[in-house]
């Protein structure tokens, strides 16, 4: 009877297990034809100065724009792409669109603002990631100052040649460096400074633990003193509250960027984004 019900146990995780790897195997199939189709748009989120509330730059946030199932969310087809390798052709859409945008605003005459491209480790050990940017700067003739990249820690720690490679034409062209969701990798101090990275972007979970008062502040003070001692500005991610603002004020954060500010919006609401300027909530006139 045992071995009957083992036998009933294996058959149902084999079912289950066959279950899941189909869904894998859709997941990954319809991804692949969303990117042959180009089903990708950018959406805009805002990074201000953290006193004056002043535009400094838009994050370019990837979305897939699903034929049935609507807008979905990068949280749920990045890891996809990374662990496919599909996210290097996902990655170059992604960079040609944001370097199409940042022409098209540039012949509006608007007061631009970089625009931050967000690159996956995976991204990152390609070869061809430096030689994408240079073409696409190139090809669409806008200014390198205007591009940013950010990446995670993990993706610009291993030694490497394709990474070292990439570091260098980056910081030739002239295209700016932050490290993204910062504080959840492993990066060391002599690491940071040895890259000559732009700016940190410290993550969100630090910016939630403000709430908790002086033990929530440890971080972001540590944080603050190092990044500008080796002349890096700091960024705060999610930042939803007048009171998470205000602490970040006090211990001397330079840019903040979250729902308070602005949400992620599509690319036609950014010029008037661009033309207000100064981005803190109005205050209604007395
Ligand atoms: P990220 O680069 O750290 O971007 C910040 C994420 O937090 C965005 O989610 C943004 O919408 C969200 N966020 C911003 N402010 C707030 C806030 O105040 N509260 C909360 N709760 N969330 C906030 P999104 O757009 O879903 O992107 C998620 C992640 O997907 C990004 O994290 C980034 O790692 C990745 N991603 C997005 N676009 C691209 C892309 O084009 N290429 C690559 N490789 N990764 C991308
Ligand atoms: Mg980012
Ligand atoms: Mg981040
Ligand atoms: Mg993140």
């Amino acid at each position: 009877e045992a071995k009957a019900r083992a036998r009933g146990s294996f058959l149902f995780f084999h079912a289950e297990f066959s279950e899941r790897l189909l869904l894998r195997l859709e997941r990954e199939q319809a991804l692949r034809a969303a990117i042959a189709r180009d089903e990708f748009v950018l959406h805009y989120q805002p990074r201000v100065d953290a006193m004056t509330g002043e535009l400094r730059s838009m994050e370019a946030l990837v979305r897939w724009q699903h034929p049935q199932r609507g807008v979905v969310p990068p949280l749920e087809f990045i890891e996809t792409a990374e662990r496919t390798g599909m996210i290097v052709a996902l990655g170059e859409l992604v960079i040609m669109k944001a370097c199409a945008q940042i022409a098209a605003w540039q012949a509006q005459d608007l007061r631009l603002v970089p625009v931050s491209i967000n690159v996956s480790p995976r991204q990152f050990s390609e070869k061809s990631l430096g030689p994408m940017f240079a073409e696409q700067i190139a090809l669409h003739r806008i200014d390198a100052s205007l591009v940013e990249v950010e990446v995670t820690e993990s993706g610009i720690m291993a030694d490497t040649d394709e990474i070292a490679a990439n570091l260098a034409l980056l910081e030739q062209l002239g295209i700016r460096l932050l490290v993204d969701d910062f504080g959840t990798g492993y990066a060391s101090l002599s690491q940071l400074q040895r890259l000559r990275l732009d700016g940190l972007k410290v993550d969100r979970s630090f910016t939630t633990a403000l709430a908790r008062g002086r033990e929530g502040e440890v971080f972001y003070r540590a944080i603050v003193s190092m990044a500008h001692a080796l002349g890096m500005s700091v960024v705060a991610e999610g930042v939803e509250t007048a009171a998470e603002l205000q602490v970040l004020q006090k211990l001397g954060c330079d840019e903040i960027q979250g729902y308070l500010v602005s949400r992620p919006v599509p690319a036609d609401e950014v010029a008037a984004l661009m033309e207000r300027r100064y981005l803190f909530p109005h205050k209604a006139a007395a």
